[in-house]
């Protein structure tokens, strides 16, 4: 990593107002206690930022008070945490594209205070995923569709710390040959990728799989969903089953800092790249500035 900025957000207890120091990203910070590095206690958002614009930030700040909510974790400060990215970002506004992280966690062991830090640096050259594509594998993901209901302590749908499963998922796909996954779920339904959320263009509809899945909202479809009249597109919120992803016109694993990625093949079958529908989601979602 080139360019990295660093903003710790300090809450100091008692009455005193939560505030913002600096810090340098190249020298250690956290406690080793710190319940982020021994139990991944915590949750975290990234956000795309285009030539020093944080993009969809409201909505990550919601997310993040989410996250926090589903984790019985303080609400996070959202002025200062806004502040805390726009300041980051600015920093990175030489740069065409960056992205910025911001973490909460419950905090030190037996200490009662959450930490908080905020980094940025910039982001790889993502033009062969966004314009070539990914192949994907689906896998199973081992919870049925209804888990964010009957088991809500699993925080199907939260953006915690703990990404090990995530990352173990990708490397079976590159076992297999593959880019990326697109879980299922135990029932037989499309879910999200580890890192993303599935879009699918069947005809005239652009449809991505219910929240209440147990999967995480998206910033990137919710933002693209707004847009898809432009394209002559009915965004619609539906279950999909692997056999309509493997019929349909056109599919895409869509994120804040990748952005569009078209799906070129599942399980090795490949899929048709819609590279016109490709560039102008792409366009669209690197021109928002907020
Ligand atoms: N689903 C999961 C599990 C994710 O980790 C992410 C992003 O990291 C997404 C979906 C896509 O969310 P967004 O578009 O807000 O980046």
């Amino acid at each position: 990593m080139s360019v990295a900025h660093l903003l710790l957000v300090v809450h100091s207890g008692g009455d005193a107002v939560p505030h913002i120091v600096e810090a340098d990203a190249e020298h250690p910070q956290l406690a080793v206690m710190d319940v982020a590095a021994t139990r991944g206690d915590g949750i975290f958002e990234t956000l795309s930022v285009v030539q020093g614009h944080p993009q969809a930030l409201e909505a990550h700040l919601s997310r993040f008070e989410r996250s926090a909510r589903m984790l019985d974790l303080p609400t996070p400060d959202r002025g200062l945490w806004r502040d805390a990215i726009v300041a980051v970002a600015e920093r990175l506004a030489d740069h065409d594209e960056a992205w910025v992280k911001t973490v909460l966690s419950r905090g030190v062991e037996g200490q009662p205070l959450p930490t908080g830090w905020v980094y940025g640096t910039v982001s790889p050259d993502f033009r062969r995923e966004r314009t070539e594509g990914l192949s994907v594998v689906l896998l199973d993901r081992g919870y049925r569709s209804d888990v964010a209901q009957s088991s809500p302590w699993l925080l199907a749908g939260a953006k915690t710390l703990s990404y090990a499963v995530n990352r173990a998922a990708v490397r079976e796909a590159q076992r297999r040959g593959a880019d990326d996954v697109i879980f299922v779920s135990t029932d037989g339904l499309l879910l999200e990728g580890p890192t993303s959320t599935v879009l699918v263009k069947r005809g005239e509809r652009l449809s991505t799989p219910p929240a209440d899945f147990g999967i995480l909202p998206g910033t990137t479809q919710e933002d693209l969903f707004h847009a898809a009249s432009e394209w002559g597109l009915a965004a619609v919120v539906e279950p999909i089953t692997p056999e309509q992803l493997r019929d349909a016109d056109a599919a895409w694993l869509v994120s804040s800092v990748r952005h569009a990625a078209p799906v070129r093949s599942v399980d090795g079958v490949p899929k048709p790249v819609d590279a016109a529908l490709s560039a102008a989601m792409n366009g669209f979602l690197h021109a928002r500035r907020t």
